[in-house]
């Protein structure tokens, strides 16, 4: 049987897991081609996680390996949608794997949401993250203000707040973007109130993110105990083991003393939504509302509003209530779920493409649960394919495919280049004891990759 040949669009972990599990495949062998709109892989694994949590980014050596592979090549810098349509590929390639995660943000629908000052996470964590997209946020604007806002109960609120109070120069030892630095160190933010529309028992934090922020030097945790009292062992223990250990986290950050020598706060604030962001040119305060909690008849906890409301001032106010995925021109779309609509992994209606990731499944999950949707995908993607009646093609259609690539993208980098400014951006982190110091502009990380160091030294996933 001839070989086959697989594009995966987005080199996020939901990318290359899919990847990874292709090229798994012995008989017929797959080539496997990445495509991604960067010149960096990785998705949010470089532009998501947290930079005081190295050790998860630690799983960039897992694709690395992927990558590795003699049937895979990357072809970076390349945007489905702008360069190439997905009928393109379609007519191309065997078969086509959308993995284009989640980047939008779901809104809080208040009035004042559209104010300088309100912002979304995707947006500020892009920013201290270093993600060309959102280099230009002006977050130095917002951190004039005492106090800054989080709404949301998950752990990117807590990625946020954490980010936001704790010591600046502790992010120094970190790969955060350089242009963040000076800017948290002169923050006037001295509290952050991170807000959850329901109660603790329903909180999406996890433990250990929620005791990390009792860790932090110099930063109060507050938690008004009275969030608690209606919270019983026994619905802790019923809730599972991770709501019982956040609940125990919790009542332990009640039960402190405020710390003299503290120059921050972060408060946890329960049964709370937001109303409306007041201000004139920006946000200069919000208005939260306090909610009673009830069951529903399907037994969730629903959130319903009591009229008791509450102006806080402000300066930013970030909503971190989730993330969306965004159309692509060619593609089905579910509007109401903001992702590709699918049957196991399969896009409706469509022969032979499939997602895989955050615009599959939606924007939840950590980097480990995408392994498992992926390789979900690839057995319906394999299933398929051998049933299939293929086309024929030429025995230099893998050269072809990359011809055609790069003849509609001029500048497109290559794994080996992308290689070239990885160690780029570790050598130049090295003096300061840093993991890297990433470089955060297209034309700069273009001109690193494109380097006469960066030009390609094997013939393997060059072309
Ligand atoms: C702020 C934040 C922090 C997180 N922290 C953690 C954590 O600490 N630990 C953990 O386990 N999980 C964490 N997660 C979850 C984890 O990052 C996700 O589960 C995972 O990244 C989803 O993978 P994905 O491949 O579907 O999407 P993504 O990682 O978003 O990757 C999508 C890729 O597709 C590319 N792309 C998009 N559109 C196009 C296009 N049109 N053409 C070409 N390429 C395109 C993007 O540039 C991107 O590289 C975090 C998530 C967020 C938002």
């Amino acid at each position: 049987m001839r070989p086959l040949y697989v594009a995966v669009v987005g080199s996020g972990p939901s990318g290359f897991y899919a990847a990874a599990a292709l090229l798994k495949q012995r008989e017929p062998a797959i080539h496997v081609d990445v495509l991604e709109r960067l010149p960096t892989p990785w998705g949010l694994v470089r532009f998501g996680v947290a930079p005081d949590h190295p050790k998860i980014k630690s799983v960039s050596a897992v694709f690395d390996k992927t990558a590795a592979h003699e049937r895979f090549r990357f072809f970076g810098n390349i945007e489905l949608g702008r360069d190439v349509e997905a009928a393109e590929l379609a007519a191309r390639y065997d078969a086509v794997v959308y993995a284009l995660g989640a980047p939008a943000d779901k809104r809080l629908g208040v009035p004042g949401e559209h104010l300088a000052g309100s912002v979304a996470a995707g947006d500020l964590v892009g920013w201290y993250n270093g993600h060309p997209d959102h280099t230009g946020v002006p977050v130095a604007e917002y951190l004039t203000a005492r106090r800054a806002v989080v709404i949301g109960n998950g752990n990117v609120a807590l990625d946020i707040a954490r980010m936001l109070a704790m010591p600046a120069q502790e992010l120094r030892a970190t790969d955060i973007a350089d242009h963040a630095i000076p800017v948290l160190e002169r923050s006037s933010i001295t509290e952050v109130v991170v807000v959850g529309r329901r109660g603790p028992l329903q909180a999406a934090f996890t433990p250990a993110e929620l005791r990390e922020l009792g860790a932090l030097d110099g930063v109060d945790v507050r938690v008004d105990p009275a969030d608690l009292e209606a919270v019983s062992d026994a619905d802790a223990e019923a809730a599972g083991s991770t709501v019982a250990l956040n609940i125990a986290a919790l009542r332990e950050f009640a039960r402190r003393e405020p710390a003299p020598s503290a120059r921050r706060t972060i408060t946890l604030r329960f049964c709370s939504s937001p109303v409306e962001l007041r201000g004139d040119d920006r946000v200069r305060s919000i208005v939260l509302e306090r909610n009673a909690l009830h069951t529903g008849e399907d037994g969730r906890v629903l959130a319903e509003p009591t009229g008791d409301r509450e102006e806080l001032a402000a300066g930013l106010v970030i909503r971190a209530v989730g993330y969306r995925g965004i159309p692509c021109p060619g593609l089905p779309f579910d509007e109401r779920r903001g992702v590709i609509p699918h049957v196991d992994g399969r896009i409706e209606g469509r022969r032979h493409e499939y997602v895989s990731g955050w615009i599959k499944r939606g924007p939840s999950g950590i980097i480990g649960t995408n392994k498992k949707c992926a390789g979900d995908t690839v057995k319906t993607l394999l299933a398929d394919l051998a049933s299939a009646e293929l086309p024929a093609r030429d025995p230099d259609h893998h050269r072809h495919l990359a011809e055609w690539i790069r003849s509609r993208r001029p500048g497109l980098v290559t794994y080996d280049q992308w290689q070239v400014v990885d160690a780029h951006e570790r050598a130049l982190g090295e003096p300061a004891g840093r993991p890297r110091v990433k470089l955060c502009s297209i034309p700069e990380l273009l001109r690193v990759a494109h380097s006469r160091a960066g030009q390609p030294t094997t013939g393997r996933k060059t072309t």
